[in-house]
């Protein structure tokens, strides 16, 4: 008899600085760890956005079936748990200029398949009762600080009105009006990205599978091997044998062996105030919550937001290309300091605010900016490398590996289907070079947009 192949995995995830949103997020509910070998109709991997999506899609399609779901963290601590909140619905190229795309069809077919993974969340929103607080379909402004933001800002409209897309174009008054802050030249507000509180979100929406799904947190998938016609998954104190899994771990698809030298792994950054006081709040003014992405892609995202957790103000600038997956805290807390710098400019105001979280996030891209997707190896799908944009395309991702697995047609799987998959990338240390000089100088070019 031949022995099992063994797959050991190599590299689990390191998540640097403690993620605001984590701390302040409401729905701690209890970690249950894999402490037993059990058996499972179906194992997703990852509990971030494309864990989640595949969990419920499998479930919907699937009631009867035993569903466990394995995540290496706590839900939320993770990249899922870390991101700036944007579920966006318009195609939005970090690596464009503008983001805007061509207005060609298939920027059109992208806006539709993310518009697709909004319902199918809010869907969820609906039936969890999340609140508007963590799920709000309120839309977000593109702000331009620079002559050349409001330039891209103009491109962009001309794309948005090409597609008959809706969008609103504010001057520097009505900036001032929103943000409090005179920083901005111009602002292009579009209705249909969801701002979330992504940590509260991703929790409530584990909270709510657990009564139909085994998820074990803490349960770092350590070991993967094929007994028979099953799939063995080891974790430091337990297994699960499944004959179906979902990979949703994004980046770490490649500590699982798959897509070798096909993968980016980037990290950008972010930080969080203390609560404001009601003093700051008044001389601060604007709208208590609002939600900036960058004219220029390269420059940063600036969020208010209010409620649970208090009046904050969240920044995130930079992009730094570390195939290792891993960033030091040294890392964190230098662009840290750039970003209380890009605070001060944008609202001097309010004097010096101490930002009480800082932290760093994983992305994985790739080099033609398509999904790693698909059946990767008998009974085992991918929904993994989210391009950046793991909100909306994450979701999108798990719900059609779902499908992928249970042999669910739709003509949105199709669509998934019919992508290329991921080109190589050039080997190491050219591509880190490359890469990272590309993105200084895209910094660099962005200037008062960082
Ligand atoms: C600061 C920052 C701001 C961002 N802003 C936005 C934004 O506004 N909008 C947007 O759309 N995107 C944003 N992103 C990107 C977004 O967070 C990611 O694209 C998204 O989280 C990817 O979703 P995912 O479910 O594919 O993967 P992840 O969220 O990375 O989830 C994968 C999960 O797999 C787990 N895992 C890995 N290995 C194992 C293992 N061996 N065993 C068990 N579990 C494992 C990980 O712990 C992780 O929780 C931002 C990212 C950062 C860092």
């Amino acid at each position: 008899m031949t022995k099992p192949k063994i797959r050991k995995i190599k590299k689990q995830p390191n998540d640097t600085g403690i993620s605001g949103w984590y701390k302040i997020a409401e729905n701690g509910s209890k970690c249950q760890k894999l402490e037993e070998n059990i058996t499972s109709d179906w194992l997703v991997i990852g509990a971030g956005f494309a864990g989640l999506a595949a969990a419920r899609r499998l479930h919907q399609l699937r009631p009867n079936d035993r569903i466990t779901l394995l995540e290496a963290r706590h839900v939320g601590e993770g990249p899922a748990g870390r991101n700036s909140g944007f579920m966006i619905d318009l195609p939005h190229d970090l690596s464009s200029d503008n983001y805007s795309g061509e207005g060609s069809e298939k920027d059109n077919l992208q806006t539709e398949l993310n518009r697709e993974a909004i319902r199918f969340a809010a869907q969820a929103a609906e039936d969890y009762g999340i609140s508007s607080e963590v799920f709000d379909p309120c839309g977000k402004i593109n702000g331009a600080a620079t002559e050349k933001g409001a330039s891209h800002n103009l491109d962009y409209a001309k794309l948005l009105e090409q597609s008959g897309e809706s969008y609103e174009m504010l001057d520097a008054q009505a900036m001032r009006e929103v943000t409090g802050s005179d920083y901005y030249l111009d602002g292009l507000f579009t209705p249909g990205t969801v701002m979330i509180q992504p940590a509260a979100f991703v929790r409530a929406v584990a909270d709510n599978l657990r009564p139909h799904i085994g998820i074990y947190e803490n349960s770092p998938v350590i070991k993967l091997s094929r007994q028979s016609s099953d799939w063995l998954v080891e974790t430091p104190s337990g297994s699960v044998s499944a004959p179906k899994i979902i990979l949703a771990v994004n980046g770490h698809a490649q500590s699982f062996g798959y897509f070798p030298g096909r993968l980016m792994h980037v990290f950008t950054y972010a930080s969080m105030t203390r609560a404001l006081s009601s003093d700051e709040v008044r001389v601060l003014g604007g709208q208590s919550k609002w939600s900036l992405t960058p004219a220029d892609p390269m420059g940063a995202t600036i969020r208010r937001i209010c409620g649970t957790g208090g009046d904050r103000i969240i920044t995130r600038t930079r992009f730094t290309y570390d195939p290792s997956m891993e960033v030091s805290q040294s890392r964190v807390e230098a662009v840290g300091k750039t970003q209380i710098d890009a605070f001060q400019r944008r609202f001097p105001m309010i004097g010096t605010v101490p930002m009480e979280y800082v932290w760093a996030g994983r992305l994985c891209l790739s080099f033609n900016g398509v999904s790693a997707f698909g059946e990767v190896e008998e009974n085992i799908f991918s929904a993994c490398a989210q391009n950046g944009l793991g909100a909306a395309k994450g979701t999108f991702s798990g719900m059609m590996a779902a499908e992928l697995a249970t042999g669910t047609h739709s003509v949105y799987l199709d669509h998934m289907l019919a992508q290329d998959p991921p080109s190589r990338l050039p080997p190491e240390p050219f591509a880190w070079l490359g890469a990272n000089a590309v993105m200084r100088w895209r910094e660099w070019r962005a200037g008062k947009e960082a």
